[in-house]
């Protein structure tokens, strides 16, 4: 989409973006920023404080993306801060073992039951990269199942019908992966347990792992039908391939636990990042032991890292995690509530079809008055009238994803007056869904 002018557009973004696009692919590091999707200015962020960002034209927002997940407990939350601070001040990368990285594989360990051992590496891609290797690798196989709609990072093998920037941008797949890279990838619905089944009866002893988000919010927030995840249990024991649920999103967010801690199905291994880095590049892997010890220098399949476990990024994951107790749980469970039934009162009233969808304290509005479970029903929505909802909302403070295709995002930070100004903004936001037309081109 060519670039639109809103009447509040902002210019010192705008001059950002533009020095931006001269050195940078589309002015951005990860395409969903660029604000595609619902057109206008991205705004370039200077700073953030609790649960406000401030932009670089001096305007303040009400922060409902969080970094994508990351910022639980708000921007520049004091105690993260120190423990960031004390740890740049001793120093930033050692290149070799520290205790930092083991306090943060214990608490992982700790919280997480059926991860026995984990390696921490620096991305969610690397993490279900890594996680897809040492399947094929456990088992001598190749294939490897997904569901269209999640996103498990930006993997050559686990690109195809993937969600999030992929669904944004409406790309069916991705120019660069090759035909053998993406040949071993099955891709099925999401929520269909019979085309899993067929899919292990037309090749019994080819399937490596099937990889799923544990609750999907990669297409919206979709979780899992009751015992999707348990019927996928099932078929890789009865088929001799290991279950890998991908918790980089839902993990220390949709519960303490995660969405292990909401629909206790073990899988075999598990991937995190976003909240366990408390903002910082850490991300994990981890899984039963008996698997984990395949990878090197344990055993023979490799994976390494520069900067995994770093201990600037591990400072503030493990000082993140530990503040994130029952009662942090429950403030995040009351602030998603609460917003979720400002949200269906407003659109509601305004007559706009909606569905809003949760996974524990995650949740997205899709603009259709059907239930999302799978890719198709998520893409049937009347996204445009998303695309008038995003601008009211933002000329009105409200940062939202600019996405039809991305989950909501809270923090611990989000206080009574962070959602007033939610609140005020939202009967114009859906005056203005409700108003949208379809494009006509
Ligand atoms: N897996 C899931 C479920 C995700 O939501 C994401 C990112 O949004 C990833 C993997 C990739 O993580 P990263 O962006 O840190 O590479």
């Amino acid at each position: 989409m060519d670039r639109v002018t809103y009447s509040y557009d902002a210019p010192v973004s705008q001059t950002l973006f533009d020095r931006a696009a001269l050195v940078t692919p589309g002015g951005v590091n990860s395409p969903v920023r660029a604000f595609r999707a619902v057109g206008g200015t991205p705004r370039f962020m200077v700073s953030g404080a609790g649960p406000y960002l401030t932009d670089a034209d001096g305007r303040e927002y009400v922060d409902l993306v969080c970094s994508w997940g990351p910022m639980i407990l708000g921007h520049a939350h004091p105690e993260v801060t120190a423990a960031v601070q004390a740890a740049v001040a001793r120093g930033t990368s050692f290149g070799t073992p520290g205790e930092g990285e083991v306090a943060l594989a214990e608490e992982i360990v700790d919280r997480i039951e059926p991860v026995e051992q984990v390696r921490l590496v620096s991305s969610g891609t690397e993490a279900t990269m890594s996680a897809i290797r040492l399947a094929r690798g456990f088992t001598g196989r190749a294939r490897v199942i997904k569901f269209a709609g999640c996103y498990h990072g930006h993997v050559d093998a686990l690109l195809a019908a993937a969600g999030s920037g992929v669904a944004t941008l409406g790309l069916p797949d991705t120019p660069g992966v090759t035909g053998a890279q993406a040949g071993e990838t099955i891709v099925l619905p999401y929520n269909d347990l019979d085309a899993v089944r067929a899919a292990f009866e037309a090749d019994p002893e080819g399937i490596a792992c099937v990889i799923t988000e544990a609750a999907a919010g990669n297409m919206g927030v979709v979780p899992p039908a009751e015992g999707f995840n348990a019927g996928l249990r099932e078929l890789c024991d009865r088929h001799g391939a290991l279950l890998i649920s991908d918790e980089v999103m839902t993990g220390f967010r949709a519960s303490r636990e995660g969405w292990y801690g909401i629909d206790r199905v073990r899988p075999d291994l598990m991937t995190f990042g976003k909240v366990m880095g408390g903002g910082f590049p850490a991300a994990a892997f981890g899984g039963r032991a008996e698997v984990m010890a395949r990878l090197a220098p344990a055993g023979p399949v490799y994976q390494a890292g520069t900067l995994s476990g770093n201990p600037v990024a591990t400072a503030a994951g493990l000082a993140q995690l530990r503040l994130l107790d029952v009662g942090a749980y429950a403030r995040l469970d009351a602030v998603s509530r609460e917003l979720r039934e400002m949200v269906d009162a407003v659109l509601t009233k305004e007559g706009v079809a909606h569905r809003i969808q949760s996974a524990g304290t995650m949740f997205s509005v899709f603009f259709t008055d059907r239930e999302v479970r799978n890719y198709d029903d998520a893409r049937a929505q009347e996204s445009f009238r998303f695309t008038a909802f995003f601008h009211a909302m933002l000329e009105r403070g409200v940062y939202l994803p600019p996405s039809a295709f991305e989950a909501w995002f809270v923090s611990t930070a989000h206080d009574a007056a962070a959602l007033e100004r939610v609140a005020d903004a939202l009967p114009e936001a859906a005056r203005a869904a409700a108003r949208a037309t379809a494009p006509t081109d």
